[in-house]
């Protein structure tokens, strides 16, 4: 995509700014879509795999025509690590999770209801099922993870 090729500077350029566009009106999409507590990710008309937070284009197949769908909120914890002394306070104790949607998408994400008590706990429980919700940071919305008891 990027480098040699035919073409002149350009249209390469031009290429570029293409995609950058296209990426905003994703991201905005998915930004728009969480206000309205909705979660959308993409799958790929070509190979069916599932992008989740959303792309315009499939890493799995490289495929460019993505559709949108409304995500279950259902996933499952493969595995975790807990935060560090050092992370951004999100209000709750909370680990880094290995996260897996049941569309397919997998991802790290941040992980509510894990703490240094439960954690051996929550271990032996793994793949352990959560819940998508919606997390409000500083001035926007963002996606995190709940442990399901
Ligand atoms: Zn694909």
């Amino acid at each position: 995509m990027t480098g040699s090729g035919p073409g002149n500077a350009a249209e390469r350029y031009g290429h570029k700014m293409d995609k950058v566009i296209k990426y905003e009106r994703v991201v905005k999409k998915w930004y728009d879509s969480l206000e309205e507590g909705k979660f959308l990710g993409t799958v790929c008309e070509r190979c069916g795999a599932c992008e989740f937070p959303p792309l315009y284009s499939c890493n799995t197949c490289g495929g460019h025509d993505m559709r949108w769908i409304e995500m279950s909120g259902d996933a499952t914890l493969e595995s975790f690590v807990l935060n560090g002394p050092m992370s951004a306070d999100y209000g709750e104790p909370y680990a880094l999770g290995y996260v897996r949607v049941k569309e397919g998408a997998i991802f790290t994400a941040i992980v509510f209801g894990i703490t240094k008590r439960n954690a051996p706990e929550v271990d032996k429980m793994l793949p352990a099922p959560l819940k998508m919700e919606i997390f409000q940071r500083d001035g926007y919305k963002t996606v995190a993870f709940r442990l399901v008891k």
